[in-house]
């Protein structure tokens, strides 16, 4: 049965159809209740319907929706300084847009420009952003074409110019494929879609080295690592809190639900005068109608200060490890190994330990449907991982019951 027949099928038909949230439970219509492991792919952060984002989004609406951006929009302001401070910790400057995809088109647009004020030795502009294989980015035209997956991009060629895509972790491939048209190196510490993929410390360190050596831009897409997910306000904090982005995409949970997405900018020196990074994108260079509008940024500012109030970066770091302890405890053969910070964690399944049906694509798409028949809502990531992405907020009994869930369907797969 097609339950949807006027709208575009580019998503795969889904059992179940959503009808209302409750913390980390999610509800169809046929009043069956899921524990919610996958909480909107990251995005609902406090959980369903939290009456903190609630009642911010009511009582923004009935003041004001929607305004321009050609007036000032004070939450704007007030958002910007708590993303600058309390998460993102190195001075800088915020725009606000709507997703994730459009984030990423952002920062790709500061690397160019970028490029033309710090142009190649010849004078000639830098362009290129190399981005990683496995990586994901997003769906536009420039994002699909940062993103390092063949899958992502099939029958949309020509490519956008400009991207270069490396082994994730492999230092030395990333120091060769830099040249003189390179002007930023762009990751998710953690890959999500990819398969939760951590990028090592080390990693991160050398791309940082890199970035200072050959005057390029370090790009951190965190639209799903952020925001405390991965045990720490931002994800390259959970992996290496010591290294410096001048570039940062948000989106997912930083609106709790409610569609937003912002950049950062850094606002350090690019040149011996002291030219700002944040100072190149200046009025008219960049824009978004529907960017942080008076509801969208009333949505966040109530999500992320309770992140920022209600330490939820720690709360996932802990829940987190005791996530992964949890499920090494059952040693099933099935499970390879248990990947990711914070309540970003992938179930790696071993390849060969049971037989996927014909038709399903992949040994991750399988247990994802076991486990929404059993009750419990994940999220493939990869061909071979179950993530496992609950809301910061979700509550240790509903933690438990969802694991027992996840610990039973993995138990009988053979
Ligand atoms: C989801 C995601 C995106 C794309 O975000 P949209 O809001 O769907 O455009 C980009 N990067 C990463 C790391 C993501 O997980």
């Amino acid at each position: 049965m097609n339950r949807q027949p006027h709208v575009l099928p580019t998503y795969g038909q889904s059992p179940i159809a959503a009808a209302k949230g409750e913390g980390s439970y999610l509800y169809d219509t046929e009043g069956r209740r899921y524990v919610d492991f996958c909480a909107g792919i990251a995005t609902c952060s406090l959980g369903h319907c939290n009456p903190i984002v609630v009642d911010a989004v009511c009582k923004q609406a009935q003041q004001l929706m929607h305004c321009s951006n050609l007036y000032t929009i004070p939450q704007q302001e007030e958002l910007a300084a708590l993303i600058v401070d309390k998460i993102v910790g190195i001075p800088g400057r915020v725009f606000f847009c709507n997703s994730g995809a459009e984030a990423n088109d952002g920062i790709i647009k500061v690397a160019r420009r970028f490029g033309h004020r710090r142009p190649a030795a010849d004078g000639s502009p830098r362009y290129e952003v190399i981005t990683f294989n496995k990586s994901f980015h997003g769906r536009t035209l420039g994002s699909m074409a940062a993103t390092g997956q063949q899958k992502i991009q099939v029958e949309f060629d020509p490519m956008l110019v400009g991207f270069k895509y490396v082994d994730f972790n492999d230092a030395e491939a990333l120091r060769a494929a830099i040249s003189k048209e390179t002007c930023g190196i762009m990751l998710e510490a953690i890959q999500g879609e990819g398969g939760v993929n951590p990028a090592t410390p080390e990693f991160l360190q050398t791309v940082a080295e890199l970035c200072r050596e050959h005057d390029l831009l370090f790009m951190v897409d965190e639209v799903q690592c952020g925001y405390g997910r991965c045990g720490a306000p931002m994800g390259w904090q959970a992996v290496c809190p010591t290294v410096k982005p001048d570039l940062i995409s948000c989106a997912k949970g930083i609106g709790g639900g409610f569609p937003m997405g912002c950049f950062w900018v850094s606002n350090r020196a690019i040149d011996a005068e002291g030219t700002e990074l944040s100072s190149i994108m200046g009025p008219g260079s960049h824009g978004s109608t529907f960017g942080g509008t008076p509801l969208a940024c009333s949505a966040a500012l109530a999500v992320v200060k309770e992140i920022v109030n209600a330490n939820l970066s720690a709360r996932a770091a802990a829940l987190g490890e005791k996530m992964k302890t949890e499920i090494e405890s059952w040693n099933l053969p099935v499970v390879e190994c248990v990947r990711g910070y914070g309540l970003l964690r992938g179930v790696g399944l071993r390849k060969g330990a049971f037989a996927v049906p014909d038709g399903v694509a992949t040994p991750a798409a399988y247990v994802n449907s076991l486990c929404l028949k059993a009750g419990l809502l994940a999220c493939p990531a990869g061909p071979d991982t179950l993530r496992l992405i609950p809301a910061l907020t979700v509550p240790e009994d509903v933690l438990a019951e969802g694991l027992a869930i996840l610990k039973d369907v993995l138990s009988k797969l053979d």
